[in-house]
């Protein structure tokens, strides 16, 4: 098989690995560059916006989404970061139509193009990357990543490089009811020894239009901001819309466990600047008065762990020239709940952490503390065994097809921990399902001391 050496890899072809690739050249021009990975991403997806963190309040909001548990002093070295952002944009040419608030956010600082800002800012960044001949873009599926060689597998090469940029984001898609485009889960290839941190923090999107395809069409929080009310069967209110995602994926979860269904009323919404939330209404003829919703897995906060110059943790200490950057990775930045329309924030922090240390070295300390909810999965031949059965079926064969454990999964997770609920946890360990899933509970389980 043919062999390709670069200086650096990028695994992924997202905002986080394009953005990895604006600040690489930005350090250093000459650098020889490879992107390899599949053009869809959840990336083009986004829908909301990206918040620009212009004021303090920001960090204080994202702390209290996240019920305290993410990191505050690396929120604060993201407001540093702002000006850099507003460059960026500047320079890739990305202007906002308009300035949105969603829940949790008690300021207007979402930047959103219409509803498809994550593909605007996508083919902007590649146009932008594009123009430089050092830059090779590889479109493969990637097999196999060998973090000890730096190597990348694909059907037809094998790339080689001095550095190696993780992109490949997160795991929403391995549960059958997602917002998620399915991609084949490459975290399963890549496990050889690598920590990772807090499998079981899945965020639930409360508003996906429940109709039943997959994965389910997203109705933006950004419509909640803009006026859209959360109604019972009966046309009464039930959360408040402006509540995070956690707490209101909770209150339909109630509302769904009593019988009855949620709706959006998007009565009081202008939906001129919802193009694709009026398509999906057209498309399966809903009227915007009833719109049916219901929560699905949506964003993975756990994942992999990093050092504060996002540099992979492994068991033996943190990878030589190894480093990870947007949804794939657990930095602290979203602890157990993300903000809205962080992730994207997300995605272009860490890409630019991750270029500086890599061109200009790092500044963190070694030594990473072993967290409550760090696993590590050393048994490789298991491992291996379960990534033959993954391997590109999509969607990923799973329980949660069934809706009762769908539901029992979403409970487990947000905390909403009755007998039944945890006994449904064990039986679902013993059946020994799906590889994934199975983490996921089972960290779970260790992490509330029911293991
Ligand atoms: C419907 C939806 C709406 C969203 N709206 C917002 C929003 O408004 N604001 C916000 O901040 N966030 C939003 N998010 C979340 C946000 O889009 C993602 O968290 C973010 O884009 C992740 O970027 P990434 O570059 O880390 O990963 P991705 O965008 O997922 O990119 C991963 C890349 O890796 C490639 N890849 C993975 N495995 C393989 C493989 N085996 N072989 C080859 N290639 C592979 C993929 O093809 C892709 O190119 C939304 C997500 C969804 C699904």
């Amino acid at each position: 098989m043919e062999k390709l050496t670069f200086d650096v890899i990028v695994v992924g072809m997202g905002v986080s690995a394009l953005a990895t690739a604006y600040f690489l050249l930005k350090n250093d021009c000459s650098l020889r560059i490879c992107l390899v990975g599949l053009p869809d991403s959840q990336s083009k997806k986004a829908q909301g916006g990206i918040v620009v963190p212009e004021d303090q309040e920001w960090v204080s909001d994202t702390l209290k989404a996240s019920f305290f548990t993410a990191d505050i002093d690396l929120l604060k070295e993201v407001i540093g970061f702002t000006p850099v952002l507003k460059e960026t944009f500047e320079e890739i040419g990305f202007t906002a139509t308009e300035k949105r608030r969603e829940g949790g956010h008690r300021r207007r600082r979402i930047w959103a193009y219409k509803d498809y800002t994550g593909l605007k800012i996508t083919s902007l960044l590649f146009n932008y990357v594009r123009r430089f001949e050092n830059v090779r873009f590889f479109v493969s599926r990637v097999e196999g990543v060998d973090l000890e060689n730096r190597a990348v597998l694909t059907p037809s090469f094998v790339l080689v490089a001095d550095k190696l940029v993780l992109a490949f984001g997160g795991y929403a898609s391995s549960f059958a009811s997602t917002t998620n485009d399915f991609y084949p889960a490459l975290l399963h290839t890549a496990l050889k020894g690598v920590v990772f941190s807090n499998l079981d923090w899945i965020q639930f999107h409360p508003t996906a239009l429940s109709v039943g395809v997959t994965p389910l069409p997203l109705l933006t929080e950004a419509l909640r901001g803009e006026g859209a009310r959360l109604v019972d069967d009966d046309g009464v209110e039930f959360v408040d819309p402006l509540d995070n995602r956690f707490n209101v994926s909770r209150a339909i979860l109630e509302i769904e466990i009593s019988g009855k269904k949620a709706y959006l009323d998007l009565s009081r919404v202008d939906l001129d600047n919802f193009p694709q939330v009026l398509s999906f209404l057209e498309k399966f003829s809903i009227p915007k008065e009833k719109v049916p919703i219901t929560p699905v897995a949506h964003y993975t906060m756990g994942g992999v762990k990093v050092d504060s110059d996002f540099r992979v943790v492994s068991v033996g200490g943190i990878l030589a020239d190894v480093y990870a950057a947007g949804e794939l990775v657990y930095s602290g930045f979203h602890g157990k709940n993300r903000l809205a329309s962080n992730s994207l924030l997300e995605c272009f922090y860490s890409a630019w952490v991750v270029a500086n240390s890599l061109v200009n070295g790092g500044s963190a300390k070694m030594g990473v503390e072993v967290g409550v909810g760090d696993v590590v999965v050393a048994n490789k031949s298991r491992v291996d065994v379960e990534v033959e059965d993954y391997k590109f079926t999509a969607p990923i064969k799973s329980l949660l097809y069934d809706f009762y454990d769908l539901k029992m999964m979403q409970m487990l997770l947000l905390e909403m921990h009755t007998e039944k609920v945890l006994r449904w946890a064990r039986d679902f360990l013993e059946k020994r399902a799906d590889f994934w899933q199975n983490l996921i509970v089972a960290s779970h389980l260790k992490r509330i001391g029911c293991a």
